[in-house]
C-alpha cells in the first residue's frame, strides 16, 4: 500500500502579492525538497481533481462559495487581486485552486476508503482550516478538510471522524463548522493568545482544544500530545482520521513563536499512524494548512511524509 502526493499546477497560481508569505514558493519548496530527499520516486503522484460545487455546499454557504467565484479578477488582469480581508485576497487563478485544494482532499478521501491507497498528502493551496461556513479569512478560502470530512461522512457513510490539527493557529474555521457535531471529534493544540484569538471559551464536547504559551518547544507538546489527544482519540475510535498539517510551529517559522523541529512533527505523525493502525484501517488524509519558512517547511513536510509512507 502506497502513500499519495496530491496537488495540481493550478495550485501554485493563486498568489496574495509578492510580499506575502503564504506563496506559490511554499509548494515549489515542498516539491524540491521531495527530490532532494529522493522520496518523489517513491509517492504515488495524483494530480488533484476540481471539487464541486456540491462539494463545497456541504461545508459553506452560497454566499461564500459566490463570494470567491464572482469576484476573481479576470485573467487578462494578472497582477489584479480583490482583498477579502487585510491579509486574504484573490487573484484570477484563486477560484480554480481553491477547487483543485479541495478537490485533492476530496479525491484523496475516496481514493484511502476505497484501498487503492493507504494515505495520502495534499499539497494544496490556498490553506483551509480558518475558513469558516460562512467566510473566507485567514489565508483560507474554503474549508479543505472539513469538505473531505463531510464527504467522508454523508457521501461515503463514515460514522466517525478524527481531525488533527498541529497548525501553530487555531483552527477556528473547522471549529465553527463541526462545533457539536459527535460524529467528529478534533483534537489541536495552538499558540494562545495568538490569531485568530479563540477557541479557548467553553469548547464543545467533541472539541479537545490545547492553547500553550508562546515559546513552548517539543517537549511541551508531546506531552499534551500524550495526554490529551490520544486518550480522546483511541476512545473515540475514529474510522479515518484528517490532519490540518500546518508546519508554522517550526522553531525556525516567524509567524508564530513555538519551537517544534522536524523530529516532533515525526514523531506527532507516528502517534497519528498508531491510532489509525488500530482504529482506523491506516486511513489518513493530510492537507497542508500554513508553514512560511520555506526551507522549515519542506523539510518538516518531508519528515512527516516519510512516516506516512512508512520510509522512516
Ligand atoms: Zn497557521
Amino acid at each position: 500500500m502506497t502513500t499519495a502526493y496530491y496537488t495540481h499546477a493550478d495550485c501554485k497560481r493563486h498568489e496574495m502579492g509578492s510580499w506575502h508569505p503564504e506563496s506559490p514558493e511554499r509548494l515549489q519548496a515542498i516539491e524540491d525538497q521531495l527530490i532532494a530527499s529522493r522520496i518523489n520516486t517513491l509517492l504515488d503522484y495524483r494530480e488533484a481533481p476540481a471539487a464541486l460545487e456540491s462539494d463545497l455546499a456541504r461545508v459553506h454557504t452560497a454566499d461564500a462559495i459566490y463570494r470567491i467565484r464572482e469576484n476573481c479578477p479576470s485573467e487578462r488582469s494578472e497582477y489584479d487581486h480583490f482583498p477579502l480581508d487585510g491579509d486574504t485576497s484573490l487573484n484570477a487563478y484563486t477560484w480554480r485552486a481553491s477547487l483543485r485544494a479541495a478537490g485533492a482532499a476530496v479525491a484523496a478521501t475516496d481514493a484511502v476508503i476505497d484501498a487503492e491507497i493507504e494515505n495520502a498528502f495534499c499539497a494544496i493551496r490556498p490553506p483551509g482550516h480558518h475558513a469558516t461556513s460562512k467566510e473566507a479569512m485567514g489565508f483560507c478560502m474554503f474549508n479543505n478538510v472539513a469538505v473531505a470530512a463531510k464527504h467522508a461522512l454523508e457521501v461515503r457513510g463514515l460514522q466517525r471522524v478524527a481531525i488533527v490539527d498541529f497548525d501553530v493557529h487555531h483552527g477556528n474555521g473547522t471549529e465553527e463548522i463541526f462545533n457539536g457535531d459527535q460524529r467528529v471529534l478534533m483534537v489541536s493544540f495552538f499558540q494562545h493568545p495568538y490569531y485568530p484569538y479563540c477557541g479557548t471559551e467553553h469548547p464543545a464536547s467533541n472539541m479537545v482544544n490545547v492553547p500553550v504559551p508562546a515559546h513552548s518547544y517539543g517537549n511541551v507538546i508531546r506531552e499534551l500530545v500524550s495526554e490529551q489527544w490520544l486518550p480522546a482519540l483511541e476512545a473515540f475510535k475514529p474510522e479515518m482520521i484528517f490532519i490540518s498539517a500546518g508546519f508554522d510551529a517550526h522553531r525556525e517559522d516567524d509567524m508564530g513563536q513555538l519551537g517544534l523541529v522536524e523530529a516532533d512533527y515525526a514523531w506527532i505523525t507516528q502517534q497519528i499512524m498508531r491510532v489509525a493502525k488500530t482504529h482506523s484501517h491506516g486511513r489518513i488524509v493530510s492537507c497542508l494548512e500554513g508553514g512560511y519558512n520555506l526551507s522549515a517547511l519542506a523539510r518538516s513536510v518531508i519528515a512527516h511524509v516519510k512516516i506516512l509512507a512508512d520510509l522512516e
